[in-house]
């Protein structure tokens, strides 16, 4: 059930919202147990939120006016800090770090009245595709227990794909919502870099990273950003006003709309079966009225990851220069000076990719080989933004499939290059500071007999769709794809 549907339910009093939540906690409890758990969850938040929904069954007899998410039950992804509640990062170094202050964006989640109910498993810092980095064991996919989730906001797409959550908050530097979106049959949407505050957000990428919805539909996607954008005074990248509805722009349709596909994304390693579907999808927004072209972006796809990975581990090298058991983190006991306390400290609680990423940063940023890589990525991303502007003064909207292939198998990518070209068509909107959603463009059947929690139908994989648009206009990429959505529905029930 998702925010709008959930908010109906509340407000006619056809559920209390004690009821509701204990729902969600049964499914919680149900798939966050046994061997073949799906292990989206780190901390729960249990306590608090049967608090905050005995206000809200006290406030909705009182007849006050409710919140725009009063009640709804959200999962908010590790590395962003919550007031009182543990905030992992995923990570061992800080496994025991309780945050004094809340991230703006849920400040503004509560301020709109919504339970924090968990807070969600990811890959360590949020570096991954695939939700295997996580400190706290890997999450599954409920489709087929033995495939990710995506990552690296994996529990946050996990645990609304299985119903412990309305909706999620997760973050995107290089596809870490759309990914999972994609992998999970939901909506992910990446924001214009700047329309959500980044204020505690624990920092990988702070020229890139991204606050992020997960929901069921593009509606609720729309309903999220409406509440947590804005200014920030305290973060001064954002711009935009607070409370800006973007709910309001989707009664246009598709007709007319200038869409572009860039024919460097249907280049090789692109499985066949997900072809078929974005074909399928582009023959939709057709039928619809869309006009539909092939271009050429020369820097999407190898370039821009290449671009992606020196520009995200050199700043990652950086931001997590903080995590030395002194400043934060858990410390080491009995070393002998301080540079064996930093090593110890690091080596035992930092995990193998966080650690690759801050030697491959700390390399990129030496001095002799600065200007070769860091400063060079840096001029290819002026151009990335240049080639993206360029495409966007003639389209509306650009799209993509969201991943090159469907859910893949847990450790089925062991190499590390392997795991990064899963953004490969994803990387690109972060670089050029646009806006981007993954919403759902198909299924596809599950060869394999799957261990799934879904019966019947949903033994099925689901395959994402990727519509970029540029940097702030997130009301016509939200206005697209809710038509988009409804078009793929109407086709799945004449199915
Ligand atoms: N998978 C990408 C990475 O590992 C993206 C991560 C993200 O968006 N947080 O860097």
């Amino acid at each position: 059930m998702g925010i709008i549907e959930i908010k109906k339910k509340l407000t006619k009093e056809e559920i209390s919202c004690e009821d509701l939540l204990n729902g969600y906690l049964q499914r919680i409890k149900k798939f966050e147990k046994g061997e073949k758990k799906i292990n989206a969850v780190i901390t729960l938040n249990e306590e608090e939120a049967h608090k905050k929904a005995a206000e809200v069954d006290a406030k909705i007899k009182k007849g006050e006016q409710l919140g725009l998410l009063e009640g709804i039950p959200i999962a908010v992804k590790d590395v962003i800090c919550t007031k009182g509640l543990r905030t992992t990062a995923a990570s061992k170094i800080l496994d025991n770090f309780i945050p004094t202050y809340d991230a703006t964006a849920v400040e503004k989640l509560k301020q709109a009245g919504a339970i924090i109910l968990a807070k969600t498993n990811c890959d360590e810092f949020a570096h991954g595709a695939s939700g295997e980095n996580s400190a706290y064991g890997f999450t599954r996919n409920p489709y087929d227990l033995a495939r990710v989730p995506g990552g690296s906001s994996s529990g946050s797409g996990a645990i609304v794909a299985y119903g412990g959550a309305a909706a999620a908050l997760g973050t995107d530097t290089g596809g870490s919502t759309r990914v999972p979106a994609g992998f999970l049959g939901l909506v992910g949407l990446k924001p214009s870099y700047g329309r959500v505050s980044r204020r505690g957000l624990i920092a990988m990428s702070s020229s890139i990273d991204t606050i992020a919805p997960i929901t069921e539909n593009v509606g609720d996607a729309a309903i999220m950003l409406s509440v947590i954008s804005g200014k920030d005074p305290q973060d001064s990248t954002t711009a935009g006003f607070s409370g800006k509805d973007f709910t309001v722009d989707f009664k246009k349709g598709l007709q007319g709309l200038k869409i572009a596909y860039p024919k460097e994304a249907l280049a090789k390693g692109l499985d066949e079966k997900v072809k078929a579907i974005f074909w399928e999808d582009i023959k939709k927004l057709k039928e619809s009225g869309a006009e539909v072209e092939e271009i050429s972006l020369p820097l999407f796809g190898e370039s821009a990851l290449a671009v992606y990975y020196i520009i995200v581990s050199s700043e990652i090298s950086s931001n997590l220069a903080r995590f030395d058991g002194i400043r934060y983190g858990v410390a080491e006991n009995g070393t002998k000076n301080l540079e064996d306390f930093y090593k110890k400290t690091r080596t035992k609680n930092l995990g193998q990719e966080t650690k690759r990423r801050i030697i491959l940063g700390n390399f990129s940023l030496s001095a002799g080989y600065f200007d070769a890589y860091y400063n060079k990525a840096q001029k290819v991303r002026r151009l990335i933004r240049e080639e993206a502007q360029k495409a966007f003064s003639k389209f509306d909207l650009i799209v993509t499939p969201t991943t090159a292939t469907p859910p893949f198998k847990i450790g089925a990518k062991a190499d590390p290059l392997a795991m990064y070209l899963v953004d490969i068509y994803s990387v690109y909107a972060n670089l050029a500071g646009i806006c981007a959603i993954s919403v759902n463009g198909g299924w596809i059947k599950n060869e394999e007999k799957a261990d799934s929690i879904f019966s019947g139908k949903k033994k099925r994989l689901p395959v994402g769709f990727q519509m970029m648009a540029k940097q702030w206009d997130e009301e016509a990429l939200l206005g697209a794809a809710l038509n988009f959505e409804k078009a793929i529905n109407l086709a799945e029930s004449a199915e």
